[in-house]
C-alpha cells in the first residue's frame, strides 16, 4: 500500500517536472567545452535515413513501439492520416493530440514514424521532425527515457536531441 502511494507521488512529480520542462522556450546555449563530450556529439548528430530494404525494415521494427504510441495519439486527433516521406502524418490535429500540442505551444510532435502537427507543417518543420524520426530509428524504445533525461537535465531547447533537430532544420550556416 505504501509502495503504491510512493509510486503515485513519483509519477505525479515526474509529470510536473516534464510539464514544467516541456516548453518551447529558449535558454542560452552551453559554452563550448562546458558539457560532456557525448552530449555535444549527440547534439551534432542527425542520423541518415536507412537505405537498404533490410536496414529500413530493422529501423521500422525497432521504432515500432514509438510508432504504435504515435498512431494511437494520431487516432485521437480526429484528422485523416496520410503517408509521406515514409512517415504517417496527422496534419491539422484536433482532439487530444492537437490540444496537447497547442497547450504547450508546439507546432508538431513526432513519435516513431508518426508526425502529429497542429497545422500543415512547412519544409523547415518537417526537416526538424524527420530528424526525430531518424533518432527514433536509431534508439528505438530507448529514445523515450533518453529524450526525457535530456529534457529534465537541459530543458526543451537545449536538449541534445532538439539541438540536433534544430541544426538540421536550419541547415549549414551560410559561409
Ligand atoms: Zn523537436
Amino acid at each position: 500500500m505504501r509502495l503504491r502511494r510512493v509510486g503515485a507521488i513519483a509519477a505525479v512529480a515526474t509529470a510536473v517536472v516534464l510539464w514544467w520542462r516541456l516548453r518551447p522556450s529558449s535558454s542560452p546555449p552551453p559554452a563550448p567545452g562546458a558539457e560532456p563530450h557525448g552530449v555535444a556529439g549527440l547534439a551534432a548528430w542527425a542520423p541518415s535515413p536507412p537505405t537498404s530494404p533490410v536496414s529500413r525494415a530493422a529501423a521500422y521494427g525497432w521504432a515500432a513501439p514509438l510508432t504504435a504510441a504515435g498512431l494511437l495519439l494520431g487516432a485521437l486527433s480526429r484528422t485523416p492520416p496520410r503517408v509521406h516521406d515514409g512517415v504517417v502524418r496527422f496534419d491539422d490535429a484536433r482532439g487530444l493530440g492537437g490540444r496537447m500540442l497547442r497547450w504547450r505551444g508546439f507546432a508538431a510532435a513526432t513519435l516513431g514514424h508518426v508526425i502529429i502537427a497542429a497545422g500543415t507543417p512547412g519544409e523547415r518543420l518537417l526537416r526538424h521532425e524527420l530528424v526525430h524520426v531518424r533518432q527514433a530509428e536509431r534508439w528505438g524504445p530507448l529514445f523515450v527515457p533518453l529524450y526525457l533525461a535530456g529534457l529534465v537535465r537541459y530543458g526543451y531547447r537545449q536538449n541534445p536531441f532538439e539541438r540536433a533537430a534544430y541544426a538540421a532544420a536550419d541547415g549549414p550556416a551560410a559561409a
